[in-house]
Formats: C-alpha cells, structure tokens, sequence
C-alpha cells in the first residue's frame, strides 16, 4: 500500500462537495439543529446524495476510496459549519474504517461495503452501555447463539443518531461464558434490529445535533454478522486512531471557524483606528499560534497513522496507542480553549445568540470533546501503558 500524506483525486472532490455541503446546507441549518436538539436531517441526505457516507469505502466497492488524510480534511471542513454534522460524519466513518480494515473479503461485508457506497446507508456505534459507564472495553451483553443465528440484547445508553440509522456497529462479549474484556463487534441492521424503551431524552449543553439517546438494543441475524477480528484488535488498529483522528480534525474546524470569527472583529477594530493597535490583538496573536499548534498536531497524527497503515508493527506498538490518546487528551482541550478565547476577543458580540460573530454553539460544542470517552480513562489508559513501556 503506498504512503498518503496528501489529499487524494478523490478526496479533493469530496472535500469541495464537503465544503459546498458546509456552506449552503449545514451552516444555515445548523442553528436551529442545535436550539430543536434535532438531527440534521438536510445535511445528512446531502453528504448522502453527494457521495461522503460512502468517502471511506474502496472504490472497488463503488465507494469514495479516500484515505485518512482526505477524510481528515472534510472532517474539518464539516467542523467549521455544524459540529453536529460533522460529528455524525466522522462516527459514521469511524464505522466504516472498521469493516474496511477487518472485514474486506469476507461476502456479508463485501455486499455491505458496496451498499453503504451505492444507497449512503448510515452506520452508528453502540459501544456504551448502561452498567459499565464510559468503559468501552468492557461489557456486561452478551452474544447468545443458536446454531448459525445470533441474538444480542444491550442496554445501550448512549447511541448518537440511533433512530435515524440503517445499521448499527455493537460491542458484547463473545459468548455469554465469556469474560468482560472479551468483546467482539457485532454488525446488526434493520428490519432485525430494534430500538426501544428509549433512555432519557438528548437534551444537553452542545453537540445536540447528535441525538445521542440510549436504547434498550435487541437484533438478531447470523454469525457472519460478528466482525472476524475481536474488539480488543479492531479497537487498537484502527477504531481508537480513526475515532481520535476524525473528532480532532472536526474539533479543529470547530477552532477554525470560532479564530475566523475573532480574526474579522480585530480586523474591523484595527480599521476604525488606523495606526493603533486594537486591544484584543494581542490575544488575537496568542489564539492563532494556538490554531496552528492544534493544525500541526493533527497533521502530524495524520501523517503518522498514515504511516502505521503501511507497516502495521507501528500501529501495534504501545508508543502509538499512546501518542493516538495524546492526540484526543490535547485536541479535546485545546477546541475548548481556542473557542473560549475567541469568544473573550469578540466579546459580546458573540456571547449574543443570532449575531454573525456568536460563538455559544462552537463553545458547546467544544465542551464535549473531553467528554466523549472521557478523558480521565484515557490518560489513566496512557498512565498504565507507560508503567510497562521501555524508552
Ligand atoms: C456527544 C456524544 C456522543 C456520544 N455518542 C456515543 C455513541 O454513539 N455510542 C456510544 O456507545 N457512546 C457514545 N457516547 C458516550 C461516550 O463515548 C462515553 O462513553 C460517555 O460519554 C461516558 O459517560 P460518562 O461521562 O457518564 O461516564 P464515565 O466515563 O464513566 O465518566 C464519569 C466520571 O467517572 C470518572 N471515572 C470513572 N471510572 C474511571 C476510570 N476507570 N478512569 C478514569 N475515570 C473514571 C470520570 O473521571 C468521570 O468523572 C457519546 C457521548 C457524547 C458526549
């Protein structure tokens, strides 16, 4: 497999569809997504009909065939208009590099792979699960099997977009005997699929696009449905980086957009009073050596991955997992800081909601970032890596 650090054919076309989709459907809609906490229905179908569901799938396939760099960048370039959107993109991606990566060959995911590319079906995660709290890498549900047929029931306490999905990526254990670390992934679709009982409404500070309600799951289907590798292999080489490298590049358009904003109200400052220097400037300079600090570091992630696709003894190593969860530790902070301290130089300006200069969803929005997995697991996951890493 050739090195890719640069953006694709493929994903420069996709990334302009991505920004078209940015400007003229998220973005106008992205207000009233965020006030309803309702699911972006108009950008959705729009990446649908314009080829982005289907960006990661391998052309083979019929799909986009774009690497990580390119969907970095429409990533980002979603972030800068409706962090909802751009999250709901990034998840569905998540899903799909997973089957790329560990499921290519195989019939029921081959036929898989080629409908996600022609029909733009939407899949969602069901990692979370209610009992276990924000710990992914274990579960309490389990597969249960009947010859060839499966079934599987989970309280799924936090699924993003989950009654707007065709098919849903779900973690149990292997077998009912099996312990709670030993996890598989299970692909369940609809009609076969149920979600009910829904848990608590998605009434939340940001990210509300997400729609992010818990669900009593139950699906059932055949065992060609469980993905070949287990979870703890799927997660390490390609869930964990992707999630990572997909929530920071949307949280940097996030950042993006929120330093664009304080850019023009310096600038407007600096107009009406030529030859002085406006107050919040220096700020201004402080914020957009933030920005270029968070642009370097994705890329820099993003290259690296890049890399470890290629010679996959690197993206088995320790150091890597560890440097992936430095990448969403610092993203996930740095999206808050940068928004917050945009919002301090445009002032109130965009602490008023409905001004052009508003900033209140970014900053939300930013706030789930360390949230999403918590960043308290993730550095004590860091924490007990280094107690074993050699120099
Ligand atoms: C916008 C959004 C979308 C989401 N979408 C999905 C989705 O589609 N699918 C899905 O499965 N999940 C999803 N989640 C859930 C998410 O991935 C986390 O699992 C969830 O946010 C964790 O919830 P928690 O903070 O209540 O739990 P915890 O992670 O348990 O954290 C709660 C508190 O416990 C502390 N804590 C407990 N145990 C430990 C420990 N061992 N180490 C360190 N700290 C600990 C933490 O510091 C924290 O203060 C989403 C979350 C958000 C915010």
């Amino acid at each position: 497999m050739p090195l890719v650090t640069e953006i694709s054919p493929a994903g420069r076309d996709l990334l302009g569809i991505a920004t078209r989709i940015g400007e003229e459907i998220a973005a106008p809609h992205a207000d009233d997504v965020d006030a309803n906490a309702r699911f972006p229905h108009e950008s959705i179908q729009a990446m649908r009909d314009g080829g982005l569901l289907g960006a990661f799938v391998p052309e083979r396939f019929g799909g986009g065939g774009c690497s990580i760099t390119d969907l970095s960048l429409i990533c980002t370039e979603l972030g800068k208009h409706c962090g909802s959107s751009a999250m709901i993109f990034a998840m569905h991606q998540i899903q799909v590099a997973c089957i790329v990566d560990s499921c290519q060959g195989l019939p029921y995911f081959d036929d898989l792979l080629a409908e996600i590319a022609s029909a733009g079906r939407l899949i969602a995660s069901a990692t979370t699960e209610a009992g276990i709290g924000g710990n992914v890498r274990s579960s309490i549900c389990a597969v249960e099997y009947d010859g060839e047929k499966i079934s599987l029931r989970k309280q799924a306490s936090v699924i993003s977009y989950g009654a707007y999905v065709d098919d849903i990526l779900v973690t149990a254990r292997r077998d009912p005997d099996a312990a709670a670390s030993d996890q598989v992934i299970v692909h369940v679709q609809r009609p076969n699929l149920t979600l009910d009982n829904q848990i608590d409404e998605w009434d939340t500070l940001g990210m509300r696009g997400t729609c992010s309600v818990g669900f009593e799951l139950y699906a059932t289907g055949t065992v060609d449905q469980i993905l070949p590798r287990p979870y703890a292999e799927v997660s390490a080489g390609t869930m964990l980086p992707v999630t990572h490298i997909t929530w920071a590049s949307l949280w940097l358009g996030i950042a993006e957009h929120a330093v664009r904003k304080a850019r023009a109200v310096v600038r407007a400052a600096a107009r009406k009073q030529p030859g002085t220097l406006p107050p919040s400037a220096r700020h201004l300079a402080t914020v957009v050596g933030q920005l270029d600090r968070f642009r370097a570091l994705v890329a820099a992630c993003v290259r690296d991955y890049e890399l470890a696709r290629v010679d996959p003894a690197i993206g088995a190593s320790m150091a890597f997992t560890i440097q992936m969860n430095n990448l969403k530790l610092l993203a996930s902070t740095d999206v808050f800081a940068i928004v917050h301290a945009s919002l301090e130089i445009c002032g109130l300006s965009a602490y008023r909601n409905g001004t052009e200069f508003s900033l209140g969803r970014q900053l939300r929005d930013a706030k789930s970032a360390s949230l999403m997995v918590h960043n308290d697991r993730i550095l004590d996951h860091n924490a007990s890596l280094l107690c074993i890493l050699k120099d």
